[in-house]
């Protein structure tokens, strides 16, 4: 059983909120379990105040240290060993789905609820072990983010929701918002349920939603494309399928750079980033199996085999249908200069010409040709001047 203890001086508030629904019938369930600490309850002061004026002047009042140290107190002698103890603040860490995943395998946590203008800094330093914030916005207390909390951990928990699958499922699960969802009626003031879900073809309705579920992504959250660790596993695969190839994966990772660099510096919004800096891992991929089958790895043949390597790799890490289409034309033309279409396209022979000019001893002459024909976008204009003084 999971157990969460949440220090508050609005105890109902916290107990009549969680009791509710699903959260409810899981402490019932004995899966998870709550309890409302009242700080109240362990002041010293003979009329229960808890807070004070701040020194150094300034509005409102602070939460004293000592009834939140002894309720903390009374809470690790409950539980018998130190556990997390979470400060809902605005000034920590927001909260997200991997947050809740992370939280969902501990067995014990404190929340500490603030108040007026928060609790005195020396009793923080003291007990509290992560600093979590619900948003940039500022709240009365911090009562409804440790309800927002705890119900997003304990649907993680096993055994919480009764449909486990709905939770791999949903929102922020692989960094997708969710498809749109249809119920009955199947027709509603004229408007049809999508024709796909009445199909019954499993296959047909997967790929509708996964391709639903990336173009509202990209429409609503393309913040969510960059954030998901996936560039990473990324590289290492590229390194791996490179192994021992010190040339080609220095290259890669310059590339990558620079191409990262310039997208940040012109402002490319992060959907068209993730896209170019996916892109520039994999550009040089067809060189391998074009040197294996032919002895050799021209632009043409790289061009010609390096977009299914990038497929087989990107399909691999789960990369979605319209990301793999655009990196795989990249690969297939970014040796190709006269009809450069596209933000990414262009930075992602910028940047590759950026290395390739010092890599193949471009002579000043040369590097002056590219520079004038190739380079259009300031940031990889002001690069090239600076590192080939051009
Ligand atoms: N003076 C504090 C500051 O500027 O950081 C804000 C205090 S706020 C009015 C009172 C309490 O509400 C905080 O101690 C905290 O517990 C809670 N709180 C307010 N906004 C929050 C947020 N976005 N996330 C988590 N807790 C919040």
């Amino acid at each position: 059983m999971k157990n969460y203890y949440i220090m508050t001086l609005f105890p109902d508030m916290i107990m009549s909120g969680l009791k509710t629904s699903i959260t409810g019938r899981a402490k019932k369930n004995g899966i998870i379990n709550f309890e409302a600490v009242n700080i109240r309850d362990f002041t010293n002061d003979k009329h229960g105040h808890v807070d004070d004026y701040p020194y150094g002047g300034g509005a409102g009042m602070v939460m004293q240290p000592q009834p939140v140290y002894d309720c903390y107190k009374y809470i690790e002698n409950k539980i018998g060993k130190r556990t997390r103890v979470v400060y809902l603040t605005p000034q920590g860490k927001v909260f997200n789905q991997q947050m809740a995943k992370e939280l969902a395998h501990e067995d014990d946590i404190v929340f500490l609820c603030g108040h007026y203008e928060g609790i005195d800094e020396r009793v923080l330093e003291m007990i509290v072990t992560d600093y979590v914030s619900i948003g940039d916005y500022v709240l009365t207390g911090g009562e409804l983010p440790a309800m927002v909390m705890i119900d997003s951990i304990s649907r993680m928990v096993k055994g919480v929701l009764s449909n486990e699958v709905s939770a791999q499922d949903e929102s922020f699960s692989d960094n997708l918002l969710e498809y749109p969802q249809y119920t009955r009626p199947e027709e509603f003031m004229g408007s049809m349920v999508p024709e796909v879900l009445l199909s019954g073809h499993h296959a047909n309705i997967e790929k509708w939603r996964h391709n639903l579920a990336v173009a509202r992504t990209v429409e609503r959250r393309p913040d969510l494309f960059s954030d998901n660790g996936k560039t990473d596993k990324l590289i290492e695969c590229v390194i791996e399928y490179f192994e021992g190839d010190v040339k080609r994966i220095q290259h890669m990772i310059k590339v990558y750079s620079l191409a990262s660099h310039i997208a940040k510096m012109e402002k490319v919004d992060e959907r068209t980033r993730y896209i170019l800096e996916t892109a520039a891992i994999v550009h040089d991929i067809g060189i391998k199996i074009s040197e294996e089958k032919h002895g050799n790895c021209s632009g043409k043949l790289q061009e010609r085999y390096g977009p299914r390597e990038a497929q087989k790799l990107l399909l691999k890490l789960c990369y979605d249908e319209e990301l793999i289409e655009r990196v795989k034309y990249l690969v297939g033309h970014h040796h190709t200069y006269e009809d450069i279409t596209g933000i990414d396209y262009q930075i992602l022979v910028e940047a590759d010409f950026l290395v390739n000019m010092h890599e193949e001893d471009m002579t000043e002459e040369q590097i002056k040709k590219v520079y004038s024909t190739i380079f259009r976008t300031d940031s990889g204009m002001k690069m090239c001047e600076q590192i080939y003084s051009v």
